[in-house]
């Protein structure tokens, strides 16, 4: 499997299904490699001949020969690495999920060796529960909190669980005996939301994600952001005021030291755990719930006019906002942005809920082991 497959395979994901000649004319390939390729994936079994009726004509009129992808023909593993949770899905061609899981771990006292074991068990339980025909599976799409290397093998820094340059890669690869890859979990989540949810149609995407900690990923014209080939928007990082408090980053006064999860349950007054809907108990306390959306703005206006996102997807915390905050950050936000980007600008919760970073996963594998060309 070459370019060209995953070239015709990501149009017909997009638009399909599609007629040979409508295939032809979107991917610029010769008749002879058009046939060639659609011969070896239809062979594979990872696309099909479909009837489709030609557009605008409705069920009326003969229907014409067309090409799709057969979904459920291959699979991928997608997992989630958080601040001492896991979470663990199965997904198709188009990612969607079959089977769920979850786990808790130690985050500051567990080795990525022996959590990578835990993940490569569970991965086994869930298959198992799901029937799943191990020979379909192409590999494992690993979410994680921190920045990841150009090659998508390595953490590089992940603050909330103490890793450092850690090969998280070949590690879920020794003990899971499937290919990895690995991405920075809010990256991976706004390429989820790219290409199979609410951000399809949008140029530039940026997906804001609210747990410990404040991230950001973005996605342009459908490519994934990755300044240095390591790709982390540090949203979070941006400096409120440098005689702030100490940020787990070296500086003072980040936008994550006062919109993070332990800021929210403090003004919350909640102790332990995080609940769930935690930003709709923090709205009952008018003073810290008005400095927490002020600091959001400010910051979210501070990455709107550098990066002029069309969509920002909201994921986390954020996703289970009250839909007060939504209107306050549609109200709040134009004045404090440039003039061109007021109109564009639309401010929205994940489609995928809390399993934006599973669905990410399962994003990144199947653009690294099937649209990508990858497939074996
Ligand atoms: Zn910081």
């Amino acid at each position: 499997m070459g370019v060209h497959h995953g070239s015709v395979l990501r149009i017909l994901r997009d638009a399909g299904p599609l007629s040979r000649a409508e295939l032809a004319r979107r991917s610029r390939l010769s008749p002879t490699t058009l046939t060639h390729v659609t011969a070896q994936l239809l062979r594979d079994g990872v696309i099909m001949e479909t009837e489709t009726h030609p557009a605008g004509q409705g069920a009326i009129g003969r229907p014409a020969q067309a090409l799709r992808i057969v979904r459920e023909a291959r699979v991928v593993a997608g997992v989630n690495i958080g601040a001492g949770h896991v979470e663990l899905t199965m997904a198709d061609l188009q990612a969607a999920t079959k089977g769920w899981r979850s786990f808790g771990f130690d985050a500051k006292g567990t080795e990525p060796r022996a959590l990578v074991r835990e993940v490569a068990r569970q991965l086994t339980e869930l298959s198992d529960e799901i029937q799943l025909d191990r020979s379909r599976l192409l590999g494992i799409g690993l979410s994680v909190p921190g920045p990841v290397d150009a090659g998508r093998r390595i953490v590089q820094a992940a603050i909330n669980v103490g890793w450092s340059h850690v090969p998280i890669a070949d590690l879920l690869e020794e003990e899971a005996g499937q290919p990895v890859v690995v991405e920075h979990n809010v990256s991976a989540m706004a390429l989820a939301e790219s290409r199979y949810g609410i951000g399809r149609d949008v140029p530039a995407l940026l997906f804001v994600y609210l747990r410990t900690g404040l991230g950001a990923g973005l996605v342009i014209d459908g490519t994934l952001f990755r300044p240095g080939g390591h790709g982390a928007v540090e949203l979070g990082h941006i400096q409120m005021t440098p005689k702030g408090a100490l940020c787990a980053c070296g500086n003072r006064g980040c936008l994550d030291t006062f919109v993070c999860e332990a800021a929210l349950k403090r003004a919350a007054g909640i102790k332990g755990a995080a609940p769930e809907q935690l930003m709709a108990r923090v709205e009952g306390n008018g003073p810290a719930w008005e400095a927490i959306v002020g600091h959001l703005t400010t910051g979210l206006a501070s990455a709107v006019n550098l990066l002029t996102p069309d969509l920002i997807v909201f994921g986390g915390h954020l996703g289970e906002a009250p839909e007060s905050l939504f209107q306050r950050l549609r109200r709040d936000l134009p004045p404090r942005i440039m003039p061109h980007v007021r109109d564009l600008l639309d401010i929205r919760p994940s489609s995928f809920g809390p399993a934006a970073g599973v669905i990410g996963g399962a994003t990144v594998a199947l653009e690294h082991f099937f649209y990508g060309g990858g497939l074996h």
